[in-house]
């Protein structure tokens, strides 16, 4: 079984993101208190008690005190069984880490980390309002990588407005200068809501062309697989296998428990949302309450929630899965659909597993909607 925790704090928003995370951090040790009591108010949730994988995400969680990470963890410990070789992220900025806080992360059991780089070039990250320096992202690897933590992603971000294909390329070559096995790359998309929202609003920066992003999407495509990546989700890259454990296990439809507000959760039946306010979901539990709203997944949700999901993985999306959710009838009714996307050259069937082509992974969102089941 998995487990994720959302820490809802960040020390500044970046001005893209649309994530729920509040930049005071007064309600910090409080909100801790009441993750633990969700955790032990939710520890029927899923039916196993053994910890396959633990991923603290946000938000900033290296925002977290080490003293505050582990109080957390005994938790788990307390009504888990956390298997040895359990997979254990954090997600974390530059700036939040040090040699002594790296080796004492390693020492709680964080055995991952995934971290939140975007560029390595100044001026873009300044444009984006992150916090670090390209410096400070290089000696956080470099530092992570002296105390042991090996199994190290970086996040990057392509697409930016006032990027170019050099500036792109310099991104991607020194990421793999850094020699981490996993790297997540993720397109810039402008959500209303954002700074950047705002911005094009007002017509102060351009939205970026379909074209220049897909451009981006092909270099580095190209630059990874010519260096050993796999790519082994859209946005997602490893070498030697270092897939994110977590994350396929959600990509692959396990059930997990989320906790926190704004996490969600699911068990192979329905979802469980909770409340994406701190105010709200502090107050909640500690009247010993979940603020989370349930739904019950229809068969057409279920296949559509792995259509979407899986497509975007090397695992694909198996035909007997799709059977077995639709009760046998997703292939008679989309048979004619399949036939079409593949005239388009975007998709393949082989040993009954539906899976991207190149070609198709710059429209994975629109293959899966076309294949999507209708009530
Ligand atoms: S990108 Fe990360 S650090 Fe920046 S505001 Fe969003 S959650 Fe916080």
């Amino acid at each position: 079984m998995h487990l994720y925790f959302h820490i809802p704090f960040c020390r500044q928003a970046c001005h893209y993101c649309d994530f729920h995370f509040s930049t005071s951090l007064s309600q910090k040790e409080t909100m801790v208190q009441m993750m633990i009591r969700e955790l032990d108010l939710q520890k029927d949730y899923l039916q196993s008690s053994q910890i396959q994988t633990i991923y603290f995400g946000g938000g900033t969680p290296s925002l977290l005190s080490t003293h505050e990470l582990s109080l957390l963890l005994n938790a788990i410990h307390k009504n888990y069984t956390v298997l040895p070789e359990a997979e254990i992220t954090l997600e974390a900025n530059p700036d939040d880490l040090s040699k002594p806080i790296l080796t004492t992360l390693s020492q709680q059991g964080v055995n991952r980390l995934s971290i939140g780089i975007q560029s390595f070039h100044d001026p873009h990250l300044r444009f984006m309002n992150r916090i670090h320096s390209a410096q400070e992202a290089e000696v956080c690897v470099k530092q992570a990588q002296e105390v042991g933590i090996t199994n190290l992603s970086i996040d990057l971000m392509y697409a930016l407005p006032a990027s170019n294909h050099a500036i792109w390329e310099q991104d991607i070559s020194q990421a793999l200068a850094l020699g981490v096995e996993h790297i997540s790359a993720y397109c810039l998309t402008i959500e209303p809501k954002t700074t950047f929202g705002n911005w094009v609003k007002k017509k102060k920066i351009e939205p970026i062309e379909d074209e220049f992003a897909a451009e981006q999407f092909e270099i580095l495509m190209q630059s990874l697989d010519s260096q050993g990546f796999e790519q082994y989700e859209i946005s997602n890259f490893a070498k030697n296998q270092r897939y994110s454990q977590h994350n396929s296990a959600y990509w692959q439809r396990k059930p997990y428990l989320g906790i926190g507000p704004s996490a969600h959760s699911y068990n192979g039946l329905s979802r469980h949302y909770t409340i994406n306010r701190n105010a709200a979901y502090i107050q909640a539990l500690s009247e010993y309450t979940i603020p989370a709203t349930v739904e019950e997944l229809s068969m057409t949700e279920k296949v559509n929630d792995y259509l979407l999901t899986g497509l975007r993985t090397r695992w694909g999306c198996r035909l007997e899965v799709l059977q077995e959710l639709s009760l046998e009838t997703y292939w008679p009714r989309m048979q004619k659909d399949f036939e079409s996307i593949q005239k388009r050259g975007w998709i393949e069937l082989e040993n009954d597993v539906l899976r991207l082509t190149h070609a198709g992974k710059f429209f994975a969102d629109r293959v899966a909607s076309e294949l999507f089941l209708e009530d």
